[in-house]
């Protein structure tokens, strides 16, 4: 053997441990499928967002002129992010009421691209699926609760923002039907409660990030102003949903280790830029692949990531097709049809009719003299819109937003 041939190898072997021999060998749809076939992917993790939504009617929350905070920007609300922070709700709750019920779940019908997590999940092969959506129709695709982290929380439960006490769901809705403000019928709480940290008191304080104390001094200033002869509790009810400035829930960091244990994570309909969300992608050592229309975060800087810029729903239909379980994701997609009135709403129209109704509600003048007294102790405690105020603590709906641009 010759040195040069000596030599040859040794850079053959140093580079196979630089890059080592990718796990998908082509990066399309034949190389995610010859993957996913492989005995080497037995656990697969969705990270799943707003784009596997849209194409149900939901509008996303963040794309330039046609994402919901671009439309709320029309309305007079201090900024559009503001529908979804405690303080604002607190002043206006109509606003907040008003979207919920455009948005709350029973009114939108999953899409194929949930019905595919659904069948991966049918397979045995779903280890997790992280959703960013509020929508909760990964649930009603037929995906099993105890598989979904939904990390910015649902609508799925509610309680008073004041006592914490959980609050039925029934009533909840019957609420949010007659477009009527649900409040708190419990005694009220005795001592102030702050507003913190949402679902569940068995929130890790060591594994979350820090919470904004502002709105729980707030709340719990108003929670006086609130006191009636009655002695009920009179709290706002909000639906468990992150709000800005909030924590995660906890479920979502007992999640982290999923990420360690997936032998491939989907990644799909979400650009990755809201953390800690965007995060999970990160965690592992596993291939990546990137199901959305636009490039996201750093997938396709690692050997073993693939891009597919396409539509969530285009993509797993041919995924699907490859995997021979195409008669079964149309099943699957048939089973969550509507009865009576379907959803063929376009996305557009969607968006157009949910902001007019907003903004029917923020436009109304008249105050009451309770929003006056809330809004005086708004003014008193010096609580302001938050521009570019995201760093940091908690995660909340889309956080991103450059708060500046929709002002
Ligand atoms: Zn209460």
């Amino acid at each position: 053997m010759s040195a040069l041939e000596t030599h040859q190898e040794l850079v053959a072997r140093m580079l196979a441990r630089v890059a080592p021999e990718p796990h998908i060998k082509t990066k399309d749809i034949d190389g995610i499928v010859d993957y996913m076939k492989s005995p080497e992917c037995k656990k697969i993790m969705v990270m799943a967002g707003a784009g596997i939504s849209t194409s149900a009617g939901i509008p996303d929350f963040r794309s330039p002129g046609t994402g919901l905070y671009d439309n709320l920007a029309k309305l007079n609300l201090p900024y559009p992010q503001a529908v979804f922070e405690l303080g604002y709700l607190i002043e206006r709750p109509e606003a907040f009421y008003t979207l919920a019920r455009e948005l709350a779940p029973g009114r939108f019908r999953p899409t194929v691209t949930h019905s595919f997590i659904k069948l991966l999940a049918d397979k045995g092969l779903l280890n997790v699926c992280f959703t960013q959506n509020i929508d909760s129709l990964e649930a009603i695709a037929g995906v099993p609760q105890e598989l979904i982290i939904e990390a910015h929380g649902s609508f799925a439960t509610q309680r008073c923002i004041r006592c914490k006490q959980p609050y039925p769901s029934d009533a909840f809705a019957a609420h949010l039907r007659a477009g009527t403000i649900p409040r708190c019928e419990l005694p009220a709480p005795t001592t102030p409660t702050q507003t913190e940290p949402g679902p569940g008191d068995e929130h890790d304080a060591a594994a979350a990030p820090p919470i904004d104390n502002k709105y729980a001094a707030l709340a719990a200033s108003l929670g006086k102003t609130l006191d009636s002869a009655d002695g009920l509790c009179h709290g706002l009810i909000k639906p468990d949903i992150v709000f800005f400035g909030e924590p995660l829930p906890p479920a979502f960091f007992a999640g982290f280790p999923h990420t360690l244990d997936a032998d491939l994570v989907l990644i799909m309909g979400t650009s990755l830029k809201v953390h800690p969300f965007a995060s999970l992608a990160e965690m592992g050592a596993c291939p990546r692949v990137l199901i959305n229309r636009d490039p996201a975060g750093d997938i396709g800087t690692e050997t073993d990531d693939v891009e597919l810029l396409m539509s969530c729903d285009d993509a797993v239909r041919e995924i699907a097709r490859g995997m021979g379980w195409a008669a079964e994701l149309d099943a699957a997609w048939a089973a969550t049809a509507l009865g009576g009135e379907a959803q063929d709403a376009s996305t557009r129209s969607e968006l157009d009719r949910i902001v007019a109704n907003v903004g029917k509600v923020i436009g109304v003048k008249e105050s009451t003299d309770e929003v006056d007294a809330l809004a005086a102790g708004l003014a008193k405690l010096d609580v302001r819109p938050p521009p570019g105020d995201d760093a940091g603590s908690g995660g909340g709906l889309d956080r991103d937003t450059p708060a500046d641009a929709a002002a």
